[in-house]
């Protein structure tokens, strides 16, 4: 069993509830005020972890409370922390989140994880079966290094480009699964998805992002499941209906799942529905970090 190896974010969620989103200029009373660890990269390594998956998270935190309460965290979700370095020269990241009608939103400041270099990933021991995972929360250049180093060492790319932003097309050659939304697929393919459900124009967008013949586009379509493209080959995993109470880190959790089946060695059609059981698990609980579930819950819910 490979391991695998998260480059990424590490940030204090603070979450405010409320019975409704304020709009523009608004003020409304919420209801309570939650700190949840988040970041895509600190979620994804304890999606992976809590799964069972060797993890390691390579990533910086700031020297001060919320970095010890995350290093404190991290660490006993059993993910190795020999790769996260504090820095003095900037705070740990930190998203403001709110959570209404189930649905949320999110703005992200972020600190220490602006300062990840090529120096921080290119020290780390990937071996040949190994999963590389990454998001855009971290300075592209590093992923690219990151990547780099992954592929020359033997092990399988994974990147989730969220939130989105334009990649050249040199890094985007170096990712062998790309999991990605509609909204970020409409916006790296140039194509408008949003009044549209159609699996045909999904797959369009997706061919138009493959730059090598054996890369996968998987395209998480929330409470519809996921449809994916690996080389030509078209799969489709219909969504599980459940009563999602709050969305943060579904699309963590079934990147984090993914890649723990990816180094467990699981065909991707396998991969794909265990992510989908598991991220439709992550909904129905509170919080990114913490609403990940362990393997037993998975299986409990694929049967
Ligand atoms: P987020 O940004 O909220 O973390 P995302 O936009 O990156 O999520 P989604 O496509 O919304 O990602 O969700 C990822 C996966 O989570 C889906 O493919 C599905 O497996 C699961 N999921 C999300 N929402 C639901 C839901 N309401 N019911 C069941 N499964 C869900």
């Amino acid at each position: 069993m490979g391991r695998v190896f998260v480059a990424g974010s590490i940030n204090m969620d603070v979450v405010a509830t409320a019975d409704r989103h304020p709009k523009v200029g608004e003020t409304v009373a919420g209801r309570q005020v939650l700190y949840f660890p988040g970041g895509k990269g600190a979620n994804q390594a304890v999606a992976a972890s809590r799964l069972g998956a060797g993890t390691t998270l390579i990533g910086r935190l700031g020297k001060d409370s919320f970095g010890a309460e995350l290093r404190t965290f991290l660490g006993d979700q059993g993910i190795d922390l020999g790769y996260v370095v504090e820095t003095a020269e900037a705070h740990t990241g930190t998203a403001i989140i709110t959570v209404a009608e189930a649905d949320n939103t999110i703005v992200v400041i972020p600190g220490a994880n602006g300062l990840v270099g090529a120096d921080d990933v290119e020290v780390v021991p990937l071996l040949a079966g190994d999963v590389a995972v990454s998001q855009f929360e971290i300075p592209l250049p590093s992923i690219a290094a990151f990547f780099q180093r992954a592929r020359a060492a033997g092990a399988v790319t994974v990147l989730n480009p969220a939130p989105a932003q334009k990649m050249s097309g040199e890094l985007l050659a170096l990712v062998d699964i790309l999991v990605l939304n509609e909204t970020e697929l409409g916006f790296l393919a140039g194509v408008d998805l949003s009044d549209s459900d159609e699996a045909a124009r999904i797959i369009g967008a997706a061919r138009q992002l493959q730059v090598r013949e054996d890369q996968t586009i998987c395209v998480t379509l929330g409470k519809r499941g996921v449809l994916a493209l690996a080389g030509r080959e078209e799969i489709t995993v219909p969504g599980r209906a459940v009563k999602a109470i709050d969305t943060t880190g579904a699309g963590d959790c079934f990147v984090g799942a993914l890649a723990a089946q990816i180094a467990d060695d699981a065909p991707l059609r396998t991969a794909l529905a265990f992510a989908n059981a598991a991220a439709s698990i992550s909904v129905q609980r509170m919080g990114a970090g913490p609403s990940m579930p362990t393997a037993a819950e998975v299986k409990a819910v694929l049967g």
